[in-house]
């Protein structure tokens, strides 16, 4: 009988699950090894936010789930998420009224989709837990990997009893095939390496983020009003500023998930002041009418409450070693959040890479006695050399898309040319 694969995933992420999900299709030994604790524990905080976020879905992660082989992934996905047919600007005129202006994304009226991270990775997660080829080994920690000899090394953290400190083992576990999908400052990208001649370039752009949220409609009377969101549902709502900006993403509770972007010395300003009386004029001369949707006293406590994190732009080359090991999403391109395709772009690599290894596979089934590391190691490198110069050609749309939301939506030259587009 012919012998089963082992697959090891580095990361219960999005992109991980995903991975997890095309490995186990095909019917391989798949083992999950995540750092943190169950996301599906309720006592599992998500990684780097308060809450689980929304983000922006677009086709090409959609495209990559729809051929996941789980037809419940897509209906799920499908009716989880919100429509955005457009990005609303929100702006002042010079005599002092507040404006909302939305620009359309298609001219066909297509949208892209509001959708909770938490919920994506969980739903994944369940699937994942009803094949009984899959085992999830949670709260292991990758901290070493030979891929010459297949062997990885995990340190387990365990609590013994009440009010003891968490104990440490490390445990050994050979595999096929390591898929690394543990995000941006991943292990498996370390330790692949001192195995491989990889060009790796990472830069921390001078912009910190902070997580905010607009609260449903609470009354009566405003629920009357036929709709449990204060703004519309169906837009990406931006307020520029030219140097930084605050965005809202809708969620299905009627709420919006919000970000304030700005440079590192503007966060250390606002932070010098400790009980927050600088927060609401900022936001009332750059962001108008915020005020009105988030109580001061939230976006004090928010902004003091909330973490305020960097935004770090990776590109490496290549994404493999040999037979056995390869990169996918954050770990392999990191970027930055303005073109709305982090997790879109993981998600699509994971549709490329089984693409290839299928396409080997089937190939080298014609060949009688075929070695399968030595088809997956031609798949692996035919993988770097199709994902890599994409992966580089997003991270820099991505960055360049800053400039695009924050000041060029404001700018007479935008308007002009959507007004031609749209004649
Ligand atoms: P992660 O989500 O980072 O998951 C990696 C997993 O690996 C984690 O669970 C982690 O615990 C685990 N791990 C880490 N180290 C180890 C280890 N040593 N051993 C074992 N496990 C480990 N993308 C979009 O497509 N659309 C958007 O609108 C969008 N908006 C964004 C807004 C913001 C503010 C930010 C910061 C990002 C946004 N992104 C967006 C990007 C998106 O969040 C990421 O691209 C996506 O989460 C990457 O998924 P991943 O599975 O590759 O990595």
């Amino acid at each position: 009988m012919e012998k089963k694969q082992k697959i090891i995933v580095i990361g219960a992420g999005p992109v991980g699950s995903l991975a997890a999900l095309y490995a186990a299709n095909r019917g391989d030994d798949v083992e999950i090894y995540e750092l943190r604790s169950d996301l599906r524990d309720p006592s599992t905080t998500p990684l780097n936010f308060t809450k689980s976020i929304n983000l922006a879905l677009s086709e090409r992660g959609i495209n990559a789930m729809r051929h996941a082989g789980q037809p419940r992934l897509i209906e799920h996905v499908m009716g989880a998420t919100i429509p955005m047919r457009g990005r609303m600007i929100h702006g002042r005129r010079a005599n002092g009224d507040l404006y909302e202006e939305s620009q359309e994304y298609d001219v066909y009226g297509r949208s892209i989709l509001a959708i909770d991270r938490g919920g994506l990775n969980k739903r994944l997660l369940d699937i994942l837990e009803e094949m009984p080829n899959v085992t999830f080994f949670f709260s292991h920690k990758l901290s070493g990997a030979d891929f010459r000899k297949n062997k990885a090394w995990f340190e387990v953290r365990e609590i013994k009893g009440a009010n003891q400190e968490p104990r440490a083992r490390e445990v050994e576990v050979d595999f096929d095939l390591m898929i690394g999908a543990d995000g941006a400052h991943s292990a498996v990208r370390y330790h692949l390496m001192k195995y491989t001649r990889m060009d790796y370039q990472q830069v921390y752009i001078d912009t910190m983020w902070c997580e905010f949220q607009i609260q449903p409609k609470t009354t009566a009377a405003d629920a009357s009003l036929n709709s449990k969101f204060l703004i519309s549902p169906n837009h990406l709502h931006i307020w520029p500023g030219k140097e930084f900006m605050f965005i809202a993403i809708p969620s299905d509770d009627g709420s919006f998930t919000c970000t304030l972007f700005a440079p590192a010395g503007l966060y250390e300003q606002l932070e010098s002041d400790p009980i927050g009386s600088l927060i609401p004029p900022f936001f009332d001369k750059h962001f108008p009418g915020v005020t009105s949707l988030i109580p001061s006293a939230e976006l004090i406590a928010s902004f003091h409450g909330n973490p305020h994190l960097p935004l770090i732009s990776i590109k490496c080359k290549p994404h493999h070693y040999g037979s056995s090991a390869v990169i996918v999403g954050d770990a392999a391109h990191a970027m930055v959040p303005f073109y709305g395709q982090g997790m879109n772009a993981g998600l699509e690599d994971v549709r490329i890479l089984f693409d290839i290894l299928d396409k080997h596979a089937r190939m080298d089934e014609l060949s009688a006695g075929a070695d399968k590391a030595a088809s997956r190691e031609r798949a692996l490198a035919e993988y770097t050399a199709v994902r890599v110069p994409d992966a580089h050609a997003i991270n820099d749309l991505a960055l360049q898309n800053y400039v695009e939301m924050r000041a060029s939506v404001l700018s007479p030259v935008y308007r002009l040319r959507k007004f031609l587009e749209e004649a």
